[in-house]
């Protein structure tokens, strides 16, 4: 079986997250999200992790050398060698690059890149009403698509639900700002490069969920094809 490996891209409130957690079970790939594995880096003490950790510790952005140095050392692990799912990676058209030359360095291929389209009204609206449990942040509610059962709280253990930081409506409009300016060149990027595939977001996740499947099955029987 050819390597299966995937790049997530969408705006914020695309709902790329949920897909790439349902793809990492479906497909039995490791998924990166590249906050989690930059934290996972610091606390493993890796070479690069710790390199990280200096400007984490600082307050400043992580270099892009030092993000993909990061990203390389999964790359290259045992558990990445039939394929990933990257998620948040590469987020400029400098980090794409970057990811070009360390494929290339490493002899391996990007097979796709799935956009994950959703207006930016939907996008809003999707943010807005996110709420966390202060208890574990990986308990996420939405007020209108997938409320709790009482106002607030957390179904599972309780906990109190909370705005995050990065939900913050003057956050999310910087977020969405960013995201055209900095990371929509990225589409004609991998367009140009034929790997770019569409699906609509704005879809119920299982549905958007089918269409990946379906789009993978066809990269997959392309690829046997040319084989
Ligand atoms: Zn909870």
């Amino acid at each position: 079986m050819p390597e299966l490996n995937l790049i997530l891209l969408g705006p914020p409130g695309s709902g790329k997250g949920t897909q790439g957690e349902r793809l990492q079970e479906d497909f039995r790939l490791p998924y990166y999200a590249t906050g989690d594995i930059l934290r996972a880096a610091v606390k493993e003490g890796t070479e690069v992790g710790k390199k990280a950790k200096e400007y984490m510790d600082r307050g400043d952005l992580v270099p892009d050398e030092v993000i993909i140095g990061v990203i390389a050392e999964r790359l290259q692990d045992e558990e990445a060698a039939d394929g990933f799912i990257l998620d948040g990676f590469p987020r400029t058209l400098a980090q794409a690059e970057a990811l070009d030359a360390k494929m290339k360095e490493l002899r391996r291929e990007i097979t796709a890149v799935i956009l994950v389209e959703v207006s930016e009204g939907e996008a809003l609206r999707r943010l807005a009403g996110r709420r966390t449990c202060e208890k574990n942040p990986s308990h996420i509610y939405h007020l209108e698509l997938d409320p709790p059962k009482n106002d607030e709280v957390c179904d599972l253990d309780g906990g109190k639900l909370t705005v995050r930081d990065d939900d913050k409506p003057e956050v999310i409009t910087n977020r969405l700002a960013q995201y055209r300016e900095k990371t929509e060149p990225l589409i004609g990027y991998y367009e140009d490069r034929g790997i770019l595939q569409r699906v609509n977001g704005e879809l119920p996740p299982d549905e958007v969920e089918e269409r990946i499947h379906a789009l993978i099955g066809t990269l997959r029987r392309e690829e046997e094809m040319e084989i």
